[in-house]
């Protein structure tokens, strides 16, 4: 078994990254080589700028290249609540923003030909207990009456021909959902920004910004610095050093983790999930599933509220594993090939945050739902550096700091407790 993310281990080289000093000056330096930072980048290439990105370590080796590599419509949090708690107009708006997200991933795929198999399979979230089918079965009939008209419900019967699994009580479809390989569209980003000459540089942590008289920043790292017209920090919720202390305040990194299997075969995949999606349970602490290309199954969830490491990543995959075999009890024998685990940029209502501090720009807490809200977010802070601010959906949500939180999110055992609790009562 490889300690190692699947995407990671199966994607091409990133070619023509920079190597030599760094020095001169830029119009935009971004900071962090994921999701967010490469759609930036590309999107500030294709507007003009001479653009830099500083990554700590390889490009997309974070979250952007560990995740479940599912691209979702639809919110993290559950729908009617969002309506009660912000409003019919402000949950229908946060609704679209999240499709329109996966319309952004699917324009680049098309327009930059980026080879890495996006497909709109549909999210189908799955009911563990029978009250969480009506929950869904409400939701069904608000969402199909306002924004998603071509959602789909499926009472237990129905749900046989949609997966091989007998433990869920119905399901709710939503079709504009897309999957993809990460790796694959990471490199594409990555290539595609390079080809329109942004520079970019691996193991190059930013150390240091600071703001120089003529009102421009320089941006220290260990292989020197540079003069920038604008920085974006698009460092997701890493625990690398730098000069991000307040954003360290305010987002959580939350440990999930994930196995793939080894190939099962077309046959084997038809009877587990004959139609390709992207599957969620509805548990709190629940799971989410989807097939490879190669007819593998990668199957994630939070299995403990622990930080990735290796050792913490294997003893999550043993119980994934365990929980995989009560979902597909025919995958009980099965061989993993891979196991990893990586941090959710969280923040605490799991909406993201994206503006302006101190004339530093950044985005990032997509909460779980990043895959595809990194790229808008990515494309929307081009434009807002390019002086269009009303491009960013999120510039108007506030961002207190999360009492008591400085670094390494000490309150996660008992956030995990709290869930617990809450799966086992509702
Ligand atoms: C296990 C797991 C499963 C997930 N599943 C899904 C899913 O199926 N669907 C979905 O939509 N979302 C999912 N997510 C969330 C999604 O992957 C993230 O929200 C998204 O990738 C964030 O992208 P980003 O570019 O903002 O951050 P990251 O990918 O974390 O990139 C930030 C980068 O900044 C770099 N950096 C940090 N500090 C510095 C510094 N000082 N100098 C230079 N570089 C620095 C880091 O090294 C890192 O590479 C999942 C996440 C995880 C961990």
């Amino acid at each position: 078994m490889k300690l190692d993310s699947y995407w990671l281990d199966t994607l091409p080289r990133v070619d023509g990254l920079s190597t030599e000093d760094v020095e001169g000056r830029a119009d935009v330096v971004v900071v962090g080589g994921g999701l967010t930072g490469l759609s930036a980048a590309l999107a500030l290439c294709r507007l003009g700028a001479n653009v830099v990105v500083f990554e700590a370590g390889r490009m997309i080796g974070e979250a952007s290249g560990r995740n479940g590599g599912q691209c979702n419509t639809g919110l993290l949090q559950d729908y009617l609540e969002a309506t009660k708690q912000y409003g019919e107009d402000a949950a229908q708006g946060f609704y679209r923003t999240f499709s329109a997200a996966v319309d952004s991933v699917e324009r680049v795929v098309r327009e930059e030909r980026i080879d890495c198999d996006f497909a709109r399979v549909g999210k189908l979230k799955v009911a563990a207990k029978p009250e969480h089918f009506d929950k869904l079965s409400q939701t069904f009939e608000v969402l199909r009456s306002s924004v998603d008209p071509g959602v789909k419900l499926f009472s237990r019967s129905e749900l046989r021909d949609e997966i091989g699994s007998d433990i869920f009580h119905g399901g709710l479809l939503q079709p504009g959902s897309a999957s993809l390989h990460v790796g694959r569209f990471g490199v594409g980003l990555a290539a595609a920004s390079i080809k329109r000459g942004a520079r970019l540089f691996e193991a190059t942590p930013v150390t240091g910004i600071a703001r120089e008289a003529d009102g421009r920043f320089r941006v220290t790292t260990h292989r020197g610095s540079i003069s920038a017209k604008h920085v974006l920090t698009a460092t997701g919720c890493t625990m690398q050093g730098g000069p991000f202390g307040w954003i360290r305040r305010r987002i959580v990194p939350v440990g999930s983790f994930i196995i793939v299997t080894e190939p099962l075969g077309k046959e084997a995949i038809k009877g587990l999930v004959p139609s390709r999606r992207n599957y969620v349970t509805t548990m709190n602490i629940g799971n989410y599933f989807r097939p490879t290309s190669d007819d593998r199954l990668l199957f994630g969830g939070r299995a403990r509220f622990a930080m990735s490491s290796k050792r913490s990543d294997v003893k999550s995959g043993e119980i994934l594993a365990g929980m995989l075999a009560q979902v597909f009890p025919q995958l009980r024998n099965v061989k993993v090939d891979y196991c990893w685990g990586g941090m959710v940029d969280m923040t605490r209502d799991r909406f993201p945050r994206a503006g302006e501090r101190h004339g530093i720009h950044y985005s990032m807490g997509y909460s779980g739902h990043g895959v595809q809200m990194a790229v808008h977010m990515g494309q929307a802070m081009a434009d807002t550096i390019n002086g269009r601010p009303e491009r960013n959906p999120w510039g108007g949500l506030p961002w207190p700091a999360i009492p008591g939180h400085f670094g390494p999110p000490w309150f996660l055992p008992f956030v995990g407790a709290y869930y617990r609790v809450k799966d086992h009562l509702t």
